[in-house]
Parts: C-alpha cells; sequence; structure tokens
C-alpha cells in the first residue's frame, strides 16, 4: 500500500498516457484532466451528548459534457479534496467507456462511520444533503452510494431533498431501497460487472475460468458479491481479506459462508474452512490466477507488484494500483481489466435506476442483469478493438483512449461558451 500516491495525481498520468495516442488537442486534454468544479463545506452535527462536531466534505462535479454527473458518495477518514477530485474524474471516464449518457462527480464526508450513532449518522447524512441541495437533481447531479455508504444514506439523501424542494423526485440519488424507489440487481451491480468482465478477459486470452483460483481483497459490497458469482462459474475463491486480515484455503471455500461469518463477528479472519491466516497485503501477491482488489486507491504499488502472481486482475475497487504498478504488471504480462470498466456495473445500474425512477415503471431483476450484462460486454468489445488497433500494452490505456474520445466529443459537439 502507498499512502503517497496522490490518485489525483495518477488521473491525471492516465488520462496524459492515453493522450498520446489521440487526436485531440492539449487543450482539450488539459479541460479533461480537471474537475468542473468543487464543493468543500463544513458540516455542524449535533451529537447525541448534545455537543457540537464540524466534518468536512466535499462534491466533485468533474465533466458534465455527457450528462448529468454521476458518482457516490463516500464516508471515510481518509476523505480528501485530491482523492474526491479524483474518483470524480474516473467516474466520467467510467460512464464513458461503458457509454451510458451521465457525466462524472464524487463526493465525500472525512469521517470514520463506526465511530459515530445511527442517529449521529442521519444528521451528519442530512446536513450534507442539505448542502448539496442546490448543486444535484435528476438533470443536474445525481449522487449514489459508494466506500460505507449504502441505500440507508441514499433514502436519507432523498428524503432530504424531496422534502426542501417540496416535490418527488427519486431519481435525484441512486443506490436507494427497493422501496424508495431503488431498483433491482442494484446492490450486486459492481460485483457482478467485475465478473463479467474477469470472464471476458479469459475467454479473450484463452484461459478457462473453469477451476481457476481466486483471491479477493477486501469483503464489503463489491469483493463479497464478486467472490460469490465467480464461485458459481466454477472458480474457485481460494483467498479474501479485510480491513482485520485475510483467510487463505488452496482448495477453496464457499464466499457466502465466509460472508456469513465476517457478519458475525465482523471479519472474515477465523473463518473456520480456511486453512491459514495471512495479512491483507498478502492476498494481493498469492499465486492465483485471478486477483480482485476491491477494497481502496493505491492497494498494490510498483514494490508490491512485483510480487503480484496473477495472471489477471479485475479491479472492482477504484485505483487499487498505483501507475508505478501498473507500468510494472505490464511488463510482466498481467492483464488488468482497469476499473472503470471492471466495476461500471454500479454506475449502470445507477442508470437504469433513474431510467425507471423517471418513467415510474420498474424493470425484473432478470431485465437488470440481461441488460448490465449486455453493456458490459459491449465496453470489454469497444476496450479490445481499441487495444488491438494501436497494439497497447496496458488495456487501462485502450479503455481511456475509448472514453477520453467520447467525452471530447461530445465536448467538440457542444463547443466551448461563452
Ligand atoms: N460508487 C460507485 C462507483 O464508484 C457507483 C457510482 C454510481 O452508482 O453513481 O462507481
Amino acid at each position: 500500500m502507498n499512502e503517497d500516491t496522490n490518485p489525483f495525481e495518477s488521473l491525471q498520468s492516465q488520462i496524459d498516457e492515453a493522450a498520446t495516442y489521440l487526436d485531440v488537442g492539449d487543450d482539450v486534454i488539459e479541460r479533461l484532466k480537471h474537475p468542473e468544479r468543487v464543493l468543500e463545506t463544513n458540516l455542524t452535527v449535533e451529537l447525541d451528548d448534545g455537543s457540537l462536531e464540524r466534518f468536512t466534505a466535499f462534491r466533485s462535479q468533474f465533466n458534465g459534457d455527457r450528462g448529468p454527473y454521476k458518482g457516490g458518495i463516500r464516508y471515510h477518514p481518509q476523505v480528501s479534496r485530491d482523492e474526491v477530485k479524483a474518483l470524480s474524474g474516473w467516474m466520467t471516464y467510467k460512464t464513458a467507456i461503458v457509454d451510458i449518457p451521465l457525466g462524472g462527480g464524487k463526493g465525500g464526508i472525512v469521517v470514520d462511520p463506526a465511530d459515530y450513532s445511527v442517529a449521529e449518522l442521519e444528521r451528519l447524512t442530512r446536513a450534507f444533503a442539505k448542502e448539496l441541495r442546490p448543486m444535484i437533481g435528476e438533470d443536474r447531479d445525481v449522487p449514489a452510494p459508494d466506500v460505507n455508504t449504502g441505500q440507508r444514506e441514499m433514502n436519507w439523501i432523498k428524503d432530504t431533498y424531496e422534502t426542501l424542494e417540496n416535490t418527488t423526485e427519486p431519481s435525484v440519488i441512486t443506490g436507494k431501497a427497493l422501496d424508495s424507489g431503488g431498483s433491482e440487481g442494484r446492490v450486486e451491480a459492481t460485483g457482478r460487472s467485475t465478473v463479467i468482465a474477469a470472464r471476458e478477459a479469459f475467454e479473450y486470452l484463452d484461459k478457462d475460468l473453469e477451476g481457476a483460483t481466486v483471491a479477493v481483497q477486501g469483503y464489503g459490497n463489491a469483493g463479497w458479491i464478486a467472490a460469490k458469482l465467480i464461485d458459481r462459474m466454477g472458480a474457485h475463491v481460494v483467498a479474501a481479506s479485510d480491513s482485520s486480515g485475510g483467510i487463505y484455503d488452496p482448495d477453496g471455500f464457499d464466499p457466502v459462508a465466509a460472508k456469513e461469518h465476517k457478519n458475525e463477528t465482523g471479519s472474515v479472519v477465523g473463518y473456520e474452512e480456511s486453512e491459514e491466516e495471512i495479512t491483507n497485503e498478502d492476498v494481493l501477491t498469492l499465486d492465483v490466477d485471478l486477483l480482485i482488489p476491491a477494497a481502496l486507491e493505491n492497494a498494490v504499488d510498483a514494490d508490491l507488484a512485483e510480487d503480484v502472481k496473477a495472471d489477471v486482475i479485475s479491479e472492482a475497487a477504484n485505483g487499487p494500483l498505483t501507475p508505478a504498478a501498473d507500468e510494472v504488471l505490464e511488463e510482466k504480462d498481467v492483464f488488468v481489466i482497469p476499473d472503470i470498466l471492471a466495476n461500471a456495473g454500479g454506475v449502470t445500474v445507477s442508470y437504469f435506476e433513474w431510467v425507471q425512477n423517471r418513467q415510474r415503471f420498474y424493470w425484473s431483476e432478470e431485465r437488470v442483469n440481461e441488460e448490465l450484462e449486455g453493456i458490459i460486454v459491449d465496453a470489454f468489445d469497444s476496450l479490445v478493438e481499441t487495444y488491438e488497433e494501436h497494439d497497447l500494452d496496458n488495456p487501462r490505456t485502450a479503455a481511456y483512449v475509448v472514453a477520453i474520445q467520447r467525452v471530447a466529443d461530445a465536448f467538440a459537439e457542444g463547443g466551448s461558451w461563452p
């Protein structure tokens, strides 16, 4: 883990790398390397003991050339202005590579939610929603869940917004609970695209997913669903980890039972069928066919990348590899399915939720999963086409080439005004 790598600089170097293959002017590339605007706000929230606490929060609207800004809100002590800026940029290129009519945004509050009661978190969330109100809206900016937020927080934000606006507008936010206007399949969507992308990559590389070994770093919503679904595809999940540590069983284990263990105890560590306990970091360097980093940015730096033994990496997390790690893995011929494609299922089903909310007409889970499958497979195909056309060594660069071109085209068509 490399805490020194600034994720915003990582984003900019990824864009610069792709720009060398694009016929897009430097002036436009410069535009595409910076957010349009960033809100930084200080929220004053009453704690249960009656005292007040100040929390810093951000919302970055990176690019709206292809549609309303779109992206999650995370609650984490390490949230920073640059992290949120980077994440909002990744959202811009994520919505572009999967070709859904949305831009990119991201928000976050500097907080460890484990330290606060539910009532305190509700007041904090509503305070942030009140600050966000003038800049969000179904046609403006549509937030969603991210690290440490979920349906509960989305429902609060929707309710705060609708109350203040005196309207019903469920499409102002996605990732809501079903009864609040959420979509079938949204909770599983990030993990689902991570494994669909992995399946496509294995097929492209002529490798067998049946019987393949898989390690999953991070066992939150994205990681554990990916583990469950890849197991159903016939692969063997042999290792998993969370912030407390990891488990390893070379014969594979039942990812659902490991999740139940985590629900009961707070961690996968100690899950009885695993043979060995290993660290969160060890999970990244195991001799497996597929590695799924599903935690935070910068999980793999250049040093750690030297020890990575997986053939394929499918990035369920945003920004888990530093640019220096990327270079090492490229030299080692590891096929990395970039975050902006691998984990794009989340925002894709958010898009379906937004469409359903606007039409007030709801789809079956089967339809959601079918439409998602089509979008991820098409995006993978467009990545491969560009990867081969430019004879690229890194699939991430191919994804950015496709995505940046789409954003640049939308900008060129709209023109610059004033
Ligand atoms: N936070 C998720 C992501 O990083 C989902 C964003 C959304 O649904 O808008 O892609």
